[in-house]
């Protein structure tokens, strides 16, 4: 399989190159040139078969030789080790649980599997590659997590300061190793404009490549727990309509691919907190990137979301066709703490408000259409927002074990307030 560069700039590379290299020479984000759709019968036993041999049909065509057979077997099986359950609310609304891993946020399936993609490929490869990523939350904590103790790969994580919750900034400063986080004074965009830069410049010494979502081998991995959710939904006369709490794009963008592959969803709904660029495309057609703005779904604190390229290039840049199958809402933080306190009352459920910001999405799409199969992706355990969903439910939550061993560990982390520290950071060695 060969990706090409959305700018078309750029020649066409292997899946490999494309995992390397992250964004392509021209700064287009890499896609694939074919996507072949899955074999019926697949859809209709899909029952029986394992989530490891769900996950291997879907991936396979996107890898092609890249990896050989029995290896990709192995990275998807270290993968996907957790469950990934379905979690009724209502009686057309239930929560697809993606937080079972061990960062408990969805981003540990993408994660883990680009980091053992990177691991193999660096196998042949005396060169070190520097990760290079800025994090508004989750990322940083799946990629540290996943990263850890990969040989050849360093990893340098950038964070806002103050801007990330506790537990989220422990599971980014705590690891050591191969793993280092930089502390920025700033935000979020600031980091990722301090990465872009980086990618640019050619006096860095090192090997960079990205683990943000543009990058493919976190991006289409994504794709793996739509087909979980279709696999564990009894009812499958009611139509699938998925609501995907969104910042960057890339998990709803996933959801779209996995539909070109012949998931037979009908709708797809990217929630949004109060950073609302693409609900303003759809309404307005025009596409009017802005400074992010701080909310308590923070990982969705996205102004300019990188992946949303990739969904029109998968409804041919043609904004009708796409208002066909995806709609896009935004909440604001005084909706979601109230969706919190409803999915509480109603069904003894604790959401974190990424998966409050869904839930909203998906009664959103009920109140405009009839009965469906809404399916909304909680995104993060509650405990990763501790402090938010204490102070609005009032309620304690469990610490689960992964987390409480850490809030004991010490953060490390190297403060930095401009491009210049970062690069004689990134060339001292
Ligand atoms: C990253 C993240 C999101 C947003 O996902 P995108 O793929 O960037 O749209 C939503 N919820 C949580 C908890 C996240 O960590």
């Amino acid at each position: 399989m060969n990706y090409y560069s959305l700018h078309h700039k750029s020649p066409k590379v292997s899946f490999k190159d494309a995992v390397i290299n992250g964004i392509a020479p021209d700064r287009g984000l890499y896609f694939p040139e074919n996507i072949s759709p899955l074999n019926q019968e697949f859809f209709n036993h899909i029952e029986y078969f394992s989530n490891e041999e769900i996950a291997y049909e879907v991936i396979q065509q996107f890898v092609g030789e890249a990896i050989p057979k029995e290896t990709l077997k192995q990275i998807i099986k270290e993968t996907i080790d957790f469950e990934f359950p379905i979690v009724p609310i209502s009686q057309d609304v239930s929560s697809l649980e993606l937080f079972h891993g061990p960062t408990m946020a969805f981003k540990d399936v993408g994660a883990r599997f680009m980091a053992r993609c990177l691991g193999e490929f660096n196998k042949t490869n005396n060169q070190k590659v520097t990760v290079l990523v800025a994090t508004s939350g989750d990322t940083g904590g799946a990629v540290a997590d996943g990263f850890l103790d990969v040989k050849g790969v360093d990893v340098v994580i950038l964070y806002p300061s103050g801007k990330v919750s506790d537990i989220q900034e422990k599971q980014l400063t705590t690891l050591g190793k191969n793993i280092t986080a930089l502390e920025v004074d700033g935000t979020f965009d600031d980091c990722q404009e301090m990465v872009k830069t980086a990618f640019l410049d050619a006096e860095i010494s090192r090997t960079l490549t990205s683990a943000n979502s543009i990058n493919v081998a976190r991006w289409l991995p994504q794709m793996f727990y739509f087909f979980f959710a279709y696999k564990q939904l009894k009812n499958k006369d009611k139509e699938l309509v998925f609501s995907v709490p969104s910042g960057n794009f890339g998990n709803i963008c996933a959801g779209i691919m996995a539909k070109k592959l012949g998931l037979p969803v009908k709708h797809f709904v990217a929630a949004t907190n109060s950073n609302d660029t693409v609900p303003n495309y759809l309404e307005h057609g025009k596409y009017t990137p802005k400074p992010s703005k701080a909310t308590i779904s923070n990982a969705m604190d996205v102004g300019n979301p990188s992946n949303f390229i990739r969904i029109q290039e998968l409804f041919a840049n043609d904004i009708n066709l796409l208002k066909k199958e995806f709609s896009s809402y935004s909440f604001s933080d005084v909706e979601t703490k109230n969706a919190m306190k409803e999915i509480k009352e109603k069904a003894n459920y604790i959401a974190d408000p990424h998966g409050a910001v869904g839930y909203l999405g998906a009664t959103q799409y009920l109140k405009e259409h009839k009965s469906a199969n809404c399916v909304f992706l909680e995104t993060a355990h509650p405990v990763k927002f501790l402090d938010i969903v204490k102070s609005t439910l009032e309620t304690e939550i469990e610490i689960p074990f992964q987390i409480q061993v850490l809030l004991h560990k010490k953060k490390v982390a190297k403060k930095i307030s401009s491009y210049e520290e970062l690069k004689s950071h990134l060339n001292a060695d």
